[in-house]
Order: structure tokens, then C-alpha cells, then sequence
């Protein structure tokens, strides 16, 4: 094994996950493919087999504890980069359809590859968000959206919520956020159909801490949203 299985089962379980010897393997082969990968391609700067199993995994399974509600259905995981919290999520949940979604499309090409080699089923589609946000098969479409570390809240509500259905949630995932972020986070959601549903701060197994925050869409998006990227970063919600 390159990663320590000890320290996966560990700080899966910190988050309520259990895993099969199959999903451990598949964590196994996706921290070598990562590692690999990476020589090529820039992924992450994470590259110590302890710190992808605790920074990495563990961190994106900390999304099965605080969800609100069982994860099944579909995930559309924002700004997934290497795949997380999605790669995590798709492994340890084989009742979820995630759909991957990158701007750059390099790195979705190691999505394309994780997913083949693993034997999953994924959606992998370069878009960016907001773009994706307008096109019917996307809007309102997921039950959940996710994001670790794409952008501020207010700016990523703009991104995330168009994605989601009425009675949806989107988790944001951050290592910290100010309380002006999560104010105008707060407003935000508001302006997109979406309100305030939970604020949770917990700790990774090496104690670093980190901020989930949970809205939950309870009403249908205004058709003027989501706004292009330059209206989106000239005038953030
Ligand atoms: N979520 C991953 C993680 O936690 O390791 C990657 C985080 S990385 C800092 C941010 C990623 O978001 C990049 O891969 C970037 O291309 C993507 N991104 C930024 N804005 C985006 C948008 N509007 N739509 C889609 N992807 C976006």
C-alpha cells in the first residue's frame, strides 16, 4: 500500500465513514495516481501519502458527517480540481451520481483518468459553473453542490446554487472564513433562491480546523442568475 490504511480507517471513521476493503484499495490507487500525476500535470501541492490521506481524503469525507441528510441522489462537485471532496465522496458513496465540473480542463482529464482506471461512473464536463448554471440540463438539477476552496461565498453562491434543486443544499468547504465572508455569504444566498442552513467548524485528524457551511435552496432561482464571470467579479452578490 503507498498510503497508510491504518490512518485512512482512522480518520474515515472521525467522520462516521466505514470502508470497505475495495473503497480502501481504490483511496490506495488514487493517492499513487494523484502522486504520479502530479509530476506532470500541477494538481496539488499536498503530495506526503499521510497528509493526502488526512488533508485530502478524510477532509472531503468530513461531508458524510455534517451533510443535513443522507448523501444519495446527485452531486455536482464545483471547482473539483484534483476531485475533491467529489472523488472521495463518489468512492466512499456508491448510492451518489457525481458530476464533476472544472474550468480547466486539464485537470478534468485526470478526473477522466481516476474515474476509468477505478472502474467508477462520473460526469466529467469542463465548464465553468455559472456557464453551466444556464444550460437546462444543468440548472436546478442536483440534490447536492459542494466546493473546497474555489472562491469566496458570495461568489460562489452565485456559482453553485443556479446548480441546485428547490430543497437542495450546497456545501461549502473551507479551511477558515471571516465573519464578513460568511455575512455577505449569508445575503447572497438570499438573492439566489437559497438561506442559511448550518455553520460548522470542526477539526481534521492532524487538528487543523476547518468551516462547512450548508444552504439549503428552498426557492427557485430568478432567471437573471447566474451572471457572467465578469459581472460576477466586478459586482459579487
Ligand atoms: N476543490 C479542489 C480542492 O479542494 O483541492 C480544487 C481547489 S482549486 C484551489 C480551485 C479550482 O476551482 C481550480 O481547479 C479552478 O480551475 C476551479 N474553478 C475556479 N472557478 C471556477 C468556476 N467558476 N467554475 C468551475 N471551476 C472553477
Amino acid at each position: 500500500m503507498f498510503i497508510s490504511k491504518e490512518l485512512l480507517t482512522v480518520s474515515a471513521a472521525e467522520f462516521s465513514v466505514e470502508l470497505t476493503d475495495e473503497q480502501t484499495d481504490m483511496f490506495d490507487n488514487y493517492a499513487k495516481m494523484l502522486v504520479d500525476y502530479n509530476e506532470k500535470v500541477n494538481l496539488t501541492a499536498i503530495t506526503d501519502p499521510d497528509e493526502i490521506v488526512i488533508k485530502h481524503f478524510a477532509d472531503s469525507l468530513a461531508i458524510c458527517k455534517y451533510a443535513p441528510c443522507e448523501l444519495r441522489g446527485t452531486l455536482a462537485d464545483v471547482g473539483t480540481g484534483a476531485g475533491f471532496p467529489g472523488m472521495p465522496l463518489l468512492i466512499a458513496s456508491p448510492e451518489l451520481r457525481v458530476t464533476f465540473f472544472d474550468a480547466v480542463n486539464k485537470k478534468l482529464d485526470f478526473i477522466r483518468y481516476v474515474v476509468a482506471e477505478l472502474g467508477l461512473d462520473a460526469n466529467v464536463i469542463h465548464s465553468r459553473a455559472e456557464d453551466a448554471g444556464r444550460k437546462p440540463e444543468y440548472r436546478e438539477k442536483f440534490d447536492f453542490a459542494t466546493a473546497r476552496a474555489v472562491a469566496q461565498l458570495r461568489i460562489l453562491s452565485e456559482y453553485c446554487l443556479p446548480l441546485v434543486k428547490t430543497g437542495g443544499y450546497f456545501i461549502s468547504m473551507k479551511g477558515s472564513i471571516s465573519e464578513e465572508e460568511k455575512s455577505f455569504g449569508i445575503t447572497a444566498f438570499n438573492k439566489v433562491g437559497a438561506e442559511l442552513y448550518d455553520d460548522i467548524f470542526y477539526s481534521i485528524h492532524n487538528g487543523d480546523e476547518r468551516n462547512i457551511i450548508i444552504a439549503k435552496k428552498v426557492s427557485q432561482i430568478s432567471p437573471k442568475y447566474p451572471r457572467n464571470m465578469s459581472q460576477i467579479s466586478k459586482k459579487p452578490l
